[in-house]
């Protein structure tokens, strides 16, 4: 295990505040899932149609993308195309410079996360407004998100109360304000002036539809329908895996999207947005572009072992579910995506050494992939990402011998069974108390100071022949 890891996981581990906080948001975001599933009967074949769409635009990518860009263009709108992160960044600060723009207010989107793109809006002098309730307190703790969407489930209430009283002073907000809705309120006051005073508004998409031009973003706040209609300028920015080629598609994509992620049949705001605004418009920007982030993805997508991974639709179910992700939270996990799905992308965008421990530090319990709206295998993912660290000679020695006199043993059954079988018997009659605390692998370096419960001197084969006769 790398020092730096150790190092992110103790400091979770010991955080009292992040293990309260994890514990409420994780039975919250479980139970309300599997009360809209239990009331959706047609959840399954919902999640199936899912994936195949997920599978089936992957599959006719570039066709699908060329057809958005023209719908587009043909709405008034501006396309870019980003090759790398410092290609997104590089275009929003362009198109800021443009527009001489001063204060800019944000939506959240974790791709703008990936790309760096806060910092470098801040270092070039714009005024940033985070407006997702979630980022915003993020913003005034200068921390990352740690969840994909909930970035501030890692705090407390009384966190937050203090944060707010903290930063709000200044703005005539004198009196600590400890309850939920008051603190929503509070910020939703000190936010509504930014709002009106922006001159570029960015959001992210969660989809993109090839067949009008138009993109969706889901909120439970109504801060993205602001944040891109009331500055002059709305930019969208998102990776280019999030095209989906009809309306009807999105609905099939929609209905399993809220679900998986809070519970919601729909989340409160759902919008279209296409273009800039039309004559005919109410409101609307006076001008719109959309960054269109590759970063990676299209060798992901050449990669048959690792496509299936882009299918993501971002709901952050895998997180609620991995007991790794509630142990630790995001932030240990050391790059913008956080959980199950964030081992396997920072491992793909970032590379295979970039944060070595994430593929092993999961326990494969697979319960990530069992509530994968779009059905994405992610163990099997994660597995593959071992087996290329194992190929590699990344991981350490030890455990490599380890591995190999397994794989050896594991080849011949019935000195496997012998062995084992030593094993088991020879475990049963040592150790106190029934654990092992002594051995090499119990209670030391590999378990980490855990108990390893002693065998009951039979192995599983020996108890399941004897079961099946
Ligand atoms: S991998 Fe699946 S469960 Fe995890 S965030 Fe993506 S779509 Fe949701």
């Amino acid at each position: 295990m790398t020092k730096r890891f150790q190092l992110r996981v103790e400091k979770a581990l010991n955080d009292e505040h992040l293990g309260k906080a994890l514990g409420h948001a994780r039975d919250g975001f479980v139970v309300k899932r599997q009360n809209a599933i239990d009331a959706f009967p047609e959840f399954e074949q919902c999640r199936e149609q899912a994936a195949k769409i997920r599978a089936h635009t992957l599959a006719h990518l570039d066709d699908y993308l060329l057809q958005y860009v023209e719908k587009v263009e043909a709405l008034g709108g501006q396309v870019h195309w980003a090759p790398t992160a410092a290609d997104a960044r590089q275009i929003i600060l362009d198109i800021c410079a443009a527009e001489k723009a001063k204060v800019v207010t944000k939506g959240k989107s974790m791709v703008s996360e990936e790309v760096g793109l806060n910092p470098a809006l801040e270092e070039a002098g714009y005024e940033l407004v985070e407006t997702d309730l979630g980022e915003y307190i993020i913003q005034l703790a200068h921390e990352p998100p740690s969840h994909i969407i909930a970035p501030a489930v890692h705090k407390t209430r009384e966190q937050i109360t203090e944060l707010f009283h903290q930063h709000h002073q200044a703005l005539g907000y004198t009196e600590k304000v400890t309850s939920i809705p008051g603190l929503v309120n509070e910020a939703r006051q000190v936010l509504r002036q930014q709002f009106l005073s922006a001159d570029v508004g960015i959001t992210g998409a969660n989809f993109l539809i090839a067949e009008n031009g138009a993109g969706v973003i889901v909120t439970n706040e109504g801060n993205g329908d602001l944040t891109m209609s009331l500055p002059r300028v709305h930019i969208a920015i998102t990776g280019i895996e999030k095209i989906v080629p009809t309306l009807d598609d999105v609905s099939v994509l929609l209905r399993v999207l809220g679900r998986s992620a809070t519970g919601q049949s729909m989340t409160s705001y759902t919008t279209f947005f296409a273009g800039p605004r039309r004559d005919e418009d109410a409101d609307g920007p006076e001008a719109f572009h959309v960054v269109l982030v590759d970063n990676g993805r299209s060798q992901m997508l050449a990669d048959p072992e690792f496509h299936d991974m882009l299918r993501c639709i971002r709901c952050g179910a895998c997180l609620n579910h991995c007991p790794v992700y509630g142990s630790i939270g995001g932030h240990a996990y050391g790059w913008v995506y956080p959980g199950p799905m964030g081992s396997i992308l920072t491992a793909r965008y970032q590379g295979l050494d970039h944060e070595p421990d994430l593929p092993n530090a999961c326990t494969l319990n697979g319960h990530c992939a069992e509530v994968c709206p779009v059905k994405i295998p992610l163990s099997e993912l994660m597995r593959g990402l071992r087996r290329h660290q194992n190929a590699q000679g990344m991981q350490a020695r030890p455990a490599r011998w380890g591995l190999g006199l397994w794989a050896a043993l594991a080849q011949r059954p019935r000195l496997y069974r012998m062995i084992s079988r030593i094993a088991a018997g020879t475990m049963a009659r040592a150790g106190k108390q029934g654990v092992l605390r002594s051995w090499p692998l119990a209670g030391g370096w590999f378990a980490g100071g855990r108990d390893l419960p002693k065998p009951q001197g039979k192995t599983f084969m020996d108890v399941w022949k004897k079961r099946n006769g």
